[in-house]
């Protein structure tokens, strides 16, 4: 199964009269179980993209399928819910909130949820190396743990697609491993995953390289596997 077609895909911004071509019609498909890098020069569109695969914004051209259902003709309210139910989002930055603990923190999507999730906190915090941390609020946390906690939190709705746009960008060259570690063991497990990064290093953990240029894809490479 396809989860990611797009064709043409397009973003432009208007700033004042002046229109920014973010994206300038991506075609990119993404099978079920595909581990994916996005790499590019700063200002390439990777993000712009990463954030339209995630439902967080709409296009201005072109289509995107996710999961074989055309996204762009859904309401603004059924467009949230494929989000939520959908989609796991990892950020550079984390973005938990901080006056909750981790537990509270993963349990957050699943309140949105109309049945109740099939795994519990207490397992996905555990399955990311948190069992004894569950009740620590963010900043009792190092940012490795932090981002074990966004990690937990995206995948509790158990979504069909994983995205992190920078997850490494904000640790240490050695948690970095670490987390890329952890998201090559997903990946192992059937979840399909995109990830933005500027870094060869973590490029390279991954089975494929898509590169942007000017809001285009200008190559698209499968690594051999040693
Ligand atoms: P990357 O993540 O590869 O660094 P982005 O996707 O953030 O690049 O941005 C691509 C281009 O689109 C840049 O030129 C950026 O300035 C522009 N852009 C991104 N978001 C906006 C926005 N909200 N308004 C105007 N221009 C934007
Ligand atoms: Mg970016």
């Amino acid at each position: 199964m396809k989860v990611i077609e797009t064709r043409g895909l397009a973003r432009k911004f208007l700033m004042g009269s002046t229109e920014v071509h973010a994206l300038r019609g991506v075609d990119l498909s993404v099978e079920q179980g595909e581990f994916v890098a996005i790499m590019g020069p700063s200002g390439s569109g990777k993000s712009t993209l990463l954030n339209l695969l995630g439902c967080l914004d709409r296009p201005t051209g072109g289509e995107y399928l996710l999961a074989g259902r055309p996204v762009q003709d859904l309401s603004d309210r059924d467009l949230a819910q494929m989000r939520q139910n959908q989609i796991g989002f990892i950020f550079q930055s984390f973005n938990l909130l901080p006056q909750l603990s981790a537990a509270e923190n993963v349990e957050l999507p699943t309140l949105y949820r109309d049945q109740p999730a099939s795994r519990s906190v207490a397992e996905v915090l555990t399955s990311v190396g948190l069992a004894d941390r569950m009740d620590h609020r963010p900043h009792q946390l190092s940012g490795g743990q932090q981002q074990r906690v966004a990690i937990a939190r995206a995948l509790i709705n158990e979504p069909v697609l994983l995205l992190a746009d920078e997850p490494t960008g904000a640790l240490d060259s050695k948690t970095g491993e670490e987390m890329m570690a952890l998201l090559a063991d997903l990946h192992k497990k059937g979840n399909t995953i995109l990830i933005v990064t500027h870094e060869e290093v973590i490029a390279e953990k991954c089975e494929r390289v898509v590169k942007l240029r000017d809001g285009e894809i200008v190559s698209d490479e499968r690594l051999a596997r040693a």
